[in-house]
């Protein structure tokens, strides 16, 4: 059995003969959930996605796409989709709050395309979430699907929706989100943590920006208490940007909500005029409460696992959630190749080849977090000459081991190698 063949920007086929008839319910059509689908749809398994959503919609924000990810999206079939839509930045900009200094300027564009074998991306997420659903056949997706519990029969399990309608599956995936509902029914409920941290997003036209002259960077901008970044995204046509700020408590209801304009600018007063005339030139922002939840000791039981922010949610201070998410359906896939007629065992071997991981990407996350809002004083000035000195490595070898990683290859060697290195 091998990975059917897909054109570049066309839908995955399905194989006719699926890895021993095994039927796959993907819960969640997020980026995770997609990406899941599409990687076991090729592999020959036979897979459902079940979204809540009456239809595939994503917040305007963009999404910085690695090439650990970008090298399992190519294989995919999206390579296309993403070169049309995506920006290739030629750095990574981190620089000092008021004065704008340059702390580092690290290389990204071809130098890292040249060492990693794919490219890095930043784009806006509905373009993403769009090239993922347009790769799915049309009749693999289900919306209007709410998830709501599950029974596990031991050899089948049964997922059960919010409309009545029940679906027998032989592995069920939840690719649900930070709230995920596959998790509490593996797990049981605990609320995920508020991490102290709110995010204001947006989109700005490039075109009202054309006088700041922006590279095409993705800069990170670092003070006291809260940061800044922005970069190109839909073939330069926009500027998408995230501000974050400390907050003592998260009050409102919804965790993501339309935000004032005036508050987000309020929040970053004497910043470099930069920072304050992107944000003065946006017509909307969202304002977006981040959480986390600390790694879990398991993702799986039986024939049911996690994927993506339904396991390891964490800050976006390293910009690897929808990463390691992707990375997961690949790394699951290869497993589920693997393990024949025993799916159970898979899960198992997933989850103890991807925990380490993304525990380690998840601290790191939170790590950032005081790195980048040191306040002014002593411990922000040395970190500031350690950047400058080169003393914060931020050199391919440092980061080989997020970029260059390969999901798909599972304890050394490639469940199915017909499927790497296709792009
Ligand atoms: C400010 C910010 C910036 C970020 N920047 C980056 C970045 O640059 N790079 C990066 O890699 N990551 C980034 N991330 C993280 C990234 O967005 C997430 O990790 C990623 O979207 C998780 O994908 P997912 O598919 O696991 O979950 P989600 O995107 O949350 O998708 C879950 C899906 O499941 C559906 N669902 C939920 N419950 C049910 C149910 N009961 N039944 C059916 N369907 C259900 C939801 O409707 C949704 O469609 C950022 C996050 C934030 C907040």
């Amino acid at each position: 059995m091998g990975y059917a063949d897909g054109s570049a920007t066309g839908r995955a086929e399905a194989s006719t003969s699926t890895p021993d008839g095994l039927r796959v319910a993907v819960v969640g059509a997020g980026i995770g959930g997609l990406s899941a689908a599409l990687s076991l749809l090729r592999a020959g398994f036979d897979v459902r996605v079940f979204e809540q959503a009456p239809t595939l919609a994503e917040i305007g924000a963009g999404v910085q796409v690695s090439p650990n990810a970008s090298r399992i999206l190519h294989r995919l079939g999206l390579a296309d989709e993403l070169a049309r839509t995506g920006v290739r930045p030629v750095a990574l900009h981190q620089r000092r709050w008021a004065d704008g200094r340059t702390l580092l300027r690290a290389p990204l564009g071809t130098p890292l395309e040249q060492t990693f074998g794919y490219p890095y991306y930043q784009m806006h997420r509905a373009d993403l979430l769009g090239a993922l659903a347009r790769a799915l056949p049309a009749d693999r997706l289900h919306l209007g699907r709410r998830f709501t519990g599950l029974t596990d029969h031991g050899q089948v399990v049964t997922a059960s929706f919010a409309d009545g309608t029940r679906v027998k599956c032989d592995v069920l995936v939840g690719a649900d989100g930070i709230h995920s509902t596959v998790r509490r029914e593996l797990f049981g409920a605990e609320a995920a943590r508020f991490t102290g941290c709110v995010a204001y997003r947006g989109l700005v036209p490039a075109h009202r920006l054309r006088h700041l002259d922006l590279d095409v960077s993705g800069q990170v901008w670092m003070g006291p208490g809260r940061h800044f970044v922005h970069y190109f995204v839909s073939g330069r046509r926009l500027v998408n940007f995230v501000g974050v700020v400390e907050r003592d408590a998260w009050t409102r209801e919804s965790w993501t909500d339309r935000g004032d304009l005036a508050e987000a600018l309020a929040a970053y007063p004497d910043w470099h005029p930069q920072v304050r005339e992107i944000l003065a030139s946006v017509d909307e922002t969202y304002v977006w409460a981040l959480f986390d939840r600390p790694p879990l000791p398991r993702w799986s039981a039986g024939r049911v696992t996690l994927l993506g922010d339904a396991c390891h949610p964490m800050l976006p201070f390293l910009a690897q959630g929808a990463a390691q998410a992707i990375e997961d359906g690949a790394a699951l896939t290869s497993c589920l190749v693997e393990a024949g007629p025993d799916p159970a065992a898979a899960l198992v071997r997933y989850e103890r080849v991807r925990l380490p991981r993304t525990s380690r990407m998840q601290a790191l996350s939170a790590e950032n977090k005081i790195r980048f809002h040191l306040p002014d004083g002593p411990e922000q000035r040395e970190r500031d000459a350690r950047m400058a000195s080169g003393g914060t490595d931020w050199s391919f070898g440092a980061i080989a081991w997020i970029y260059r990683h390969d999901a798909a290859i599972v304890d050394g060697r490639p469940a199915a190698p017909s499927a790497l290195d296709r792009t």
